[in-house]
């Protein structure tokens, strides 16, 4: 679910920028980075080097990941070249050579294979050979209220998002391993991957907030309904670690130990809820997915956003990441019934595809990890159909619900989030 994400991906990013703009006349061609970001290797794009012609490069600038404003001077397409600038600062800038046409395109370098290029698979196995990972979204367990991914109506069960999506992964990993998959999963506990703990980034939170206008910022969070509750060191320091820290080594051990050619990021979305016990119960029901794109002006200024942005695009983990979500979107679509999500906003996110329920937005996840991702958010927890079917829990078969005879949430979830791979792996393989 992302109603938080949203409003606080924006606001890290502009307390980070407003951080380099007062420092950028202090410091000598100063680093300028997202939260806990680490300095781009721009030479690792010299591998690039005639991979894509500029066709297709701007094509992908204009239509995917640069889709609002680009901020003056940061990217520059010429007809042979593009120039990326590395640091506003430093005036130092990367130049891209693009491929004279695309029959003399250089191979693209990536450990991650499309469709297209596995091996030959059996007709009933589509997924053999293929690796993914499936990242469950979020912690649960006793990190679910730190999370705000917690809420309990009445006596009922307590809603925890995290909780559920590791429930989802799990059933969905048998179905693809039954269609030939090798599945891994980024997380299969209630742990964290980070060894970091909030406590870790006090000194950061306190940083962070001094340098946003808290000149004393508070350590601790009165109650729940404290309306400075964003301005304490308590309250940062726990969304850098369970966001920030968490995702960012959830990325290390996809890049460098998991090496999957998918990985599906799996959420169940939610509608704004109101104090967690007591919650809101909405009508809307929604469904979308997401892929990475549709860059805001204030996250192109970082130079590692910038730089992992263009080595994304590079990749061509667009080709193939917008058709896989296009399929399985409209795979579930069609066993949820729910209809598409509608952003209230363009301002952040852009569609993208043919199914009409998929978005190009720029989250840490779908950034970071270096192969196609999928991120999908069915279901409003929240909603009053949705409730209904979680706390009817998991079951064969069907139950009436709200008047409806409905399968399990949990394995229509999973159900048709693999019949949505089954197709696209099948149709790519030519099966
Ligand atoms: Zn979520």
């Amino acid at each position: 679910m992302h109603w938080f994400k949203t409003s606080m991906l924006i606001r890290f990013s502009l307390v980070f920028c407003s951080c380099f703009l007062i420092f950028a006349g202090s410091t000598r061609a100063a680093d300028n980075l997202g939260v806990l970001g680490s300095k781009p290797k721009w030479d690792v794009l010299e591998h690039y080097q005639g991979t894509i012609t500029r066709d297709e490069f701007a094509h992908l600038i204009n239509d995917v990941y640069c889709t609002h404003v680009i901020p003056d001077g940061l990217i520059k397409i010429d007809n042979d070249s593009a120039q990326i600038l590395t640091n506003r600062q430093s005036g130092k800038v990367f130049t891209l050579h693009f491929a004279p046409d695309p029959d003399s395109k250089a191979h693209i370098p990536r450990l991650w294979r499309p469709a297209k290029s596995l091996p030959r698979a059996k007709l009933n196995k589509p997924l053999a050979g293929l690796r993914i990972a499936l990242d469950p979204g979020h912690l649960g367990g006793k990190w679910a209220k730190m999370e705000e991914r917690w809420f309990k109506v009445g006596d009922s069960k307590p809603v925890t998002e995290g909780d559920l999506t590791l429930r989802v992964s799990r059933m969905l990993a048998s179905r693809l391993r039954k269609l030939g998959a090798t599945v891994l999963f980024v997380r299969n506990s209630t742990q964290p991957i980070t060894s970091k703990r909030p406590d870790d980034f006090k000194g950061l939170a306190r940083k962070i907030l001094i340098q946003n206008g808290v000149p004393r910022p508070r350590d601790e969070v009165l109650n729940p309904k404290d309306p400075e509750k964003e301005g304490t060191i308590k309250f940062q320091s726990e969304i850098l670690f369970y966001r920030y820290s968490e995702i960012r080594r959830r990325a290390t051990l996809v890049n460098n130990k998991l090496h999957p050619d998918l990985v599906v990021c799996l959420h169940f979305n939610a509608e704004g809820w109101g104090d967690p016990a007591n919650p809101t119960l909405v009508d809307t029901n929604h469904l979308h997915l997401l892929v990475n794109g549709s860059y805001l002006q204030d996250e192109l200024e970082f130079d590692d956003e910038r730089f992992e942005m263009i080595r994304r695009l590079l990749s061509r983990a667009y080709d193939e990441e917008l058709p896989i979500a296009d399929t399985v979107a409209s795979s579930m679509a069609q066993a949820t019934g729910l209809p598409a999500f509608q952003y209230p906003t363009t301002l952040t996110t852009t569609k993208v595809g043919t199914s009409g329920y998929v978005y190009a937005r720029n989250l840490l996840a779908t950034r970071l990890y270096r192969c196609p991702v999928v991120y999908c958010e069915p279901y409003v927890m929240n909603s009053k159909d949705g409730f209904a079917r979680i706390e009817a829990g998991d079951y064969e078969g069907t139950k009436e619900i709200n008047g409806f005879q409905r399968k399990s949430i949990f394995r229509e979830y999973a159900d048709s989030v693999a019949d949505g791979l089954r197709q696209y792996y099948s149709k790519g393989r030519g099966l």
